[in-house]
This record gives structure tokens, sequence and C-alpha cells, in this order.
């Protein structure tokens, strides 16, 4: 059998930094559990601008489809930030999830027990906490038509449209769905159907597709506000929440803070299903290229360390491994080290990128 394959696509500031971390942990697969991956690496973002002057070759696209999954670290920085809209390097991450139709987007917000203290709530409300939003990703207010600035009698008028078809909903409750069965089997769907059409469709067909094909799985249904609210007073009650575009942009980051630091976030961006069954993909940290921390070892490498988790998980059938990933870097943090962005206010020694990915490498020797 072929051994399964990875585009990795560093980007700028400090995703090559973070991406070092897991290119040894990749190593590690290979040396200690006899799972060798075919790693491609490409450029994405500023650096492909600087080379190609374009922030995505056409080549480059033709790989990520290709692959069976692609890993990517950040892309962005000050250096861009005067470039022309179609060639900045955001543009390049927006190209491969739309002509990859990742239509769905899982954010795991974990707390790892060690980091319960490092949250604005409470330590009871969050320690312990394993929930994913699966915000979708490629239709809803954000491209719906008409949209624009127009000028109607005396004044501007600004509109954008919610459009969600049944199927664009469908994929997305399938995705959430199947998603809870790995897990605690329950969905709950957030939407504002006491106020909007395309939330009272969402509600309808996110019922159907569970009624017709996930009946085993628990299904509530909640207002998008409620649950920005019930996030925050008690966010241990859900398991898998699925929602639009919109309320899963607000939502997700709203989940974000629950764990503490932008440093601790992975992501997965899945589409449909590839001939081997499992989904295109592309799994990426939450937080950007860190322009102001790049260069000085500062960096957090667990996000994109936690990333390469889920693909073990959702690309490679790897939940064991994943498992095995996930655990190691909760014992270097129930150990104490730190990087900066987890240093609390009374101070402390951080360790730097390398180390933490050093420290993780042993945690997962110590595993075997
Ligand atoms: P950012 O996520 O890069 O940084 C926000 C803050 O969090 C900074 O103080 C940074 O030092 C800190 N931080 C982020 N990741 C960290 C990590 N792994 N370890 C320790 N600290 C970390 O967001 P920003 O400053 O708004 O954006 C910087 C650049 O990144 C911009 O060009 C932006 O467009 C781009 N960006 C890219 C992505 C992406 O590639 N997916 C996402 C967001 C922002």
């Amino acid at each position: 059998m072929a051994n399964p394959s990875l585009l990795i696509l560093a980007g700028d500031g400090i995703g090559p930094e973070v991406m070092a971390e897991v290119k040894k942990i990749i190593g590690w697969f290979g040396a200690k559990r006899g799972v060798t991956f075919d790693v491609t690496e490409d450029l994405v973002g500023g650096c492909a601008y600087d080379a190609h002057g374009v922030p995505l070759t056409d080549a480059t696209m033709a790989k990520a489809q290709e692959v069976d999954a692609v890993l990517l670290g950040a892309v962005g920085g000050p250096k861009y930030d005067k470039l022309d809209f179609s060639v900045k390097p955001e543009r390049g991450l927006l190209r491969l999830r739309k002509e990859m139709d990742l239509f769905s987007n899982l954010r795991p917000a974990q707390c790892f027990d060690a980091l319960a203290d490092f949250s604005s709530l409470k330590k009871e409300v969050v320690a312990g906490l394993d929930i994913v939003i699966v915000r979708e990703l490629t239709s809803g207010v954000y491209f719906g038509e008409p949209r624009g600035i127009f000028v109607e009698g005396n004044e501007r008028v600004g509109i954008n449209t919610q459009r969600y078809t049944e199927s664009e909903i469908a994929r997305v409750a399938r995705s959430a769905f199947e998603l809870a069965r790995k897990r605690a089997n329950k969905v709950c769907s957030m939407e504002k159907a006491n106020v909007m059409e395309s939330g009272i469709l969402w509600r309808d067909v996110v019922q159907e597709i569970h009624d017709k094909e996930y009946p085993d799985v628990e299904l509530s249904h909640m207002y998008a506000d409620n649950g920005a609210m019930q996030l925050v007073r008690w966010p241990k009650q859900f398991d898998v929440i699925v929602t639009d575009n919109l309320f899963g942009d607000v939502l997700s980051d709203c989940a974000a803070m629950l764990t503490g630091s932008l440093g601790m976030l992975p992501s997965a961006s899945l589409g449909a299903p590839m001939a081997n069954g499992r989904p295109k993909a592309l799994y990426e940290p939450v937080h950007g290229s860190a322009p102001d921390i790049a260069g000085q070892g500062k960096a957090n490498p667990i996000a994109c360390v936690l990333s390469f988790a889920m693909a073990l998980r959702y690309s490679f059938n790897m939940g064991d491994d994943a498992t095995r990933v996930e655990k190691a870097v909760e014992k270097v943090l129930a150990d104490g080290l730190r990087t900066a962005d987890l240093m609390g206010p009374d101070g402390g020694t951080p360790i730097t990128t390398t180390q933490m990915g050093d420290a993780i490498l042993v945690a997962l020797d110590a595993s075997l």
C-alpha cells in the first residue's frame, strides 16, 4: 500500500518555526512507529509571492488536490500589507479552501487540566472541557448575492445576503453527525430560526438528516444567541456544535477563549470524500503568523502539533496515534513546561519553540 501523503505549506512568520516541530514528530513516526509519510513541501502566502509573484501557484494548488492531507502553518505579515488584494498572502489560503471545497471547519476547544487556571473563566467551568464547533465554511452570508454598498435615494446602503441551499446544510450536518459518533454522540445545532427563514430551513434540514440517517445521535437545537451565552455559562453541556458560517465565526472565537491561548488551538477544514473514502482536508493552527514574535524562538508549536494530531485522526485513520500525540502534549504541560504565551502573571522561565517540540518527543518516546 502507498505511504500516506502530506503536503506541508509552512508559510510565513512563525509558520516555519512551529512546522519544524511537527516535522520532527513526523520523523518520529517513521523511526518509532514504522509509519512513513510521503511529505512534499511548498510555498504559500507571502513567501510564495516573493518567489513567484502569487500567494499560491497553480502547481502547488494541483499538489494540494492530490495528497491525502495538507498541513499549513500560517500566512501574512506587515511586509505584505500594502500588496494588491488579489495577491495578498491570505488569498493563497482562501484559494486552497475554495478550490478544495472545504465546507466543514472543525474547531476543537479542549482545555488541558494543567492550563485550567489560565482561562478567563472559573477553573470548574473549563477544566476537562472537550467540545468541537463545526462551522459551515463555504456559503452563507459571506458569499451570498446580492452584496455590496449601493446608493438608495440620498444615502448608501450596505447589503449582504444569507443564503443556504438544502444540500449545503445537509453535507455539513452529516459531517457533524459523523464526528459526534466518534465522540460523545451529541450534536447541538445553532441558528436563529426565530427571526431568519434561512434558520428555519437550517433547523428543518438538520432534523431531517438526523431522523433519516443518524437517529442514534442525540440532537438538540438552540438559538445562536443563547448558544453564545451557554458557551460561557456551562460549556461542558456540549459535545459537537454545528452552525453556519457567520455564527460559527463568532461562536468558535468565543469557544477559543475558553482554553486560554491562541497558541494551543488546532483546526481542520474538511471537504467531500476522496476515492479512499477520507475527506479532502487541510489542517492548520487557528493563529496567524505572529510577526511580533517571529524569529525569536518564542512561538508555541502546540496548536500546529495538535493540528497534525487531527490529521492522524481524520485523514489517516490513526485515532490511537492522534490520542498518543495529544497525551504527550498533556504530559509536557502537566510537567509545568510552558512557552512564553502560557506564562501566568507570576512569571517563571519560558521554554523555546524547539524545547517544547523536544519535550513532546520525549513524552512520545515514553508512550511506547
Ligand atoms: P496572530 O494570530 O498572528 O497573533 C495574535 C497574537 O497572538 C500575537 O500577539 C502573537 O504573538 C500571539 N500568537 C499567535 N500565535 C502564537 C503562538 N503559536 N505562540 C505564541 N503566541 C502566539 O494574529 P494577528 O497578529 O492578528 O495577525 C498577524 C498576521 O497573521 C497578519 O498578517 C494576519 O493577516 C495573519 N493571519 C493569518 C492567519 C492564517 O494564516 N490562518 C490567521 C490569522 C491571521
